[in-house]
């Protein structure tokens, strides 16, 4: 059976130099102080707080706020994308190079996932992008949106090969028998299968990643 990759968005697509993350995560932080009207200092707090319980800022924002998703996704996500990434032609061609099928797994919106692939010019290599609203808006690191991709893949989890820059979401997809790639520019593997520092690396890895051999070693 064919396996299935699945890809985080930010700052894995791209890689975090891009700055595009940073200023998403400032965008949020000031979402928080307006919907609140506390300062920044109140707002930063009650998001980690909102992180640690709820897992995403939005969710924390929706049960304790009554904050309309559509409405923050589409402030905190008013980035010039366009201006901030550029079309990628050897990534393109890396994810060409790759048969089989591929998805993208965020905790962000559809319209700036599509946006992000499009500024990379890589949005047809996709069969389609699984978004916060896919997963209810119960995002990763939690078990259910990865419950739900498996179910919704239709495969046993080890034919899935997920890869993503958060530590928290890699062992959340390990546990549930997900293979697990981290991409991490400082090579730290945490309880990843593999780290690699860039999705650029994975044709290096593609042997023991589809063999299903992927042992605990660094490349
Ligand atoms: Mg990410």
């Amino acid at each position: 059976m064919g396996k299935k990759f699945v890809f985080d968005l930010d700052n894995t697509l791209y890689p975090p130099s891009a700055g595009l993350w940073e200023i998403i995560d400032g965008r949020i932080e000031q979402y928080v102080s307006i919907a609140l009207n506390v300062d920044r200092d109140t707002a930063r707090n009650v998001r980690k707080g909102f992180l640690k319980i709820h897992g995403t800022t939005l969710k924390g924002l929706m049960l304790n706020h009554s904050v309309d998703p559509g409405d923050y996704l589409a402030y905190v996500h008013n980035v010039d994308i366009e201006r901030m990434i550029q079309k990628d032609g050897e990534l393109l061609a890396m994810f060409n190079s790759l048969p089989y099928q591929k998805y993208v797994f965020t905790n962000a919106s559809h319209d700036y996932a599509l946006r992000v692939l499009a500024s990379l010019g890589i949005e047809q290599c996709f069969e389609e992008v699984l978004d916060i609203q896919f997963m209810d808006y119960l995002a990763k690191p939690g078990v259910y949106p990865f419950r739900k991709l498996i179910s919704y893949l239709g495969v046993a989890p080890g034919s899935i090969v997920f890869f993503d820059d958060i530590e928290e979401n890699i062992i959340t997809a390990k546990k549930l028998g997900i293979t697990s790639i981290l991409i991490s520019p400082n090579g730290n593997k945490a309880g990843a299968d593999v780290v690699i520092d860039s999705v650029k690396k994975i044709p290096s890895i593609l042997d023991d990643i589809v063999k299903g051999e992927v042992d605990l070693y660094d490349k």
